[in-house]
């Protein structure tokens, strides 16, 4: 973008009406209410619009205001959460309502020095809030952004956070004075709709004439390709059953997909056998060896940064151990809907009502 010729009326003045007659109806946009907006921020990273919408309504359903989110149990807010991922959103969501309540009298701050110190509110989070719900003037950098913004100033790096700093620092100078709401969500839907990752359709952009990249050609180079490398994991799980009901597992309150639950069973161990690694699993888990193993299906899932492969096995407990309740329960297929569980086991779940 150049500063010589980059007429800030004219460039908001197309973005702004391109949005205005181009933009999806999204339910969040349909409201100014700052909780409800905050919920479909956090919910929206690393999450897709299609995927967020039906999470998004059910949850406005369940926990309508801050109040009602604050008093609901954890397991009931990381249930309504289960399958959108990164479950460290929803224990967020629920930490900061408590002390949204009790601090600042169930409103969403209006500052950012304070919404910052709140869980899950990092400078992404709490600039969009701001601008959005409160058209605060802050600039807000998504992914869809970054690339929108490092193809108008071509900037040609992968994104990093000094190529964050950059893009931030040049575009910052553009916001308007006025309706930042509205021209940060349009910044955001031109790089979903238009400025997209791959084939972005400059000529349907209404901001073409400022883009550098699109005057040099390299829109589709910029920002330069980042490799993700996804580490695989081979998982074992024991389906064991008592009667009607199944033995599942808390996961310990503190790391990934911590508090929710799951079959008993772990990661394999290298030059371990599946088998072995099941017979290891459930004696150091539940203290007992297992007969009668059956393998029944794998499903695959991809978390943040790895790739988890689960095989489940049917089997027996040779001896039924003192099990922590807290720790351990039996449950039947039907009482699992109750229960948060990851993706993967999940699809397990999912596997054992079909298989009924
Ligand atoms: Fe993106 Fe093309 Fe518009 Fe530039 S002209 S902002 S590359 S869509």
């Amino acid at each position: 973008m150049r500063e010589e010729r980059f007429d800030h009326l004219k460039f908001h003045t197309r973005l702004i009406l391109w949005y205005n007659s181009h933009s999806r109806s999204l339910p969040w946009r349909k409201t100014n209410d700052p909780y409800k907006i905050w919920i479909s921020e956090i919910m929206l990273q690393q999450t897709t619009v299609q995927t967020v919408i039906p999470y998004y309504e059910r949850w406005v359903e369940h926990f309508p205001n801050i109040g009602t989110l604050s008093r609901a149990p954890l397991q009931q807010v990381l249930k309504a959460w289960q399958g959108l991922g990164y479950y460290q959103r929803a224990r967020n969501l629920h930490s900061a309502a408590k002390i949204i309540v009790n601090r600042y009298h169930s409103q969403i701050p209006k500052e950012y020095d304070d919404l910052i110190k709140l869980p899950g509110f990092g400078p992404y989070t709490s600039s969009a809030v701001l601008s959005i719900a409160y058209d605060k003037p802050c600039f807000v950098l998504d992914a869809n952004v970054r690339r929108v913004g490092m193809r108008l100033i071509r900037l040609k790096e992968k994104a990093t956070s000094k190529t964050d700093a950059a893009t931030k620092k040049l575009l910052n100078a553009y916001i308007p004075l006025k309706k930042i709401r509205t021209f940060n969500q349009a910044m955001m839907e031109l790089g979903a709709l238009v400025c997209r990752p791959r084939n972005p359709s400059c000529l349907l952009c209404p901001v073409t004439e400022f883009c550098r990249a699109f005057e040099s050609g390299e829109q589709e180079i910029i920002p330069s390709p980042r490799k993700r490398e996804y580490k695989k994991i081979e998982t074992v799980i024991a389906i064991i059953k008592k009667g009607e009901r199944y033995l599942i597992q808390r996961r310990p309150s503190r790391g990934l997909l911590a508090g929710l639950w799951e079959f008993p069973g772990g990661k394999k161990k290298p030059g371990e056998s599946l088998e072995e690694a099941l017979h290891r699993e459930i004696q150091e888990e539940l203290g007992t060896d297992i007969t009668e193993v059956c393998f029944l299906t794998q499903v695959q899932h991809a978390y943040t940064h790895f790739q988890a492969r689960l095989h489940a096995y049917s089997c027996l407990i040779k001896h039924e151990p003192q099990l922590d309740k807290q720790t351990f329960r039996w449950v039947t297929l039907r009482g699992m809907h109750q229960y948060p569980f990851p993706s993967g086991s999940a699809k397990i779940i999912k596997f054992l009502e079909k298989s009924l």
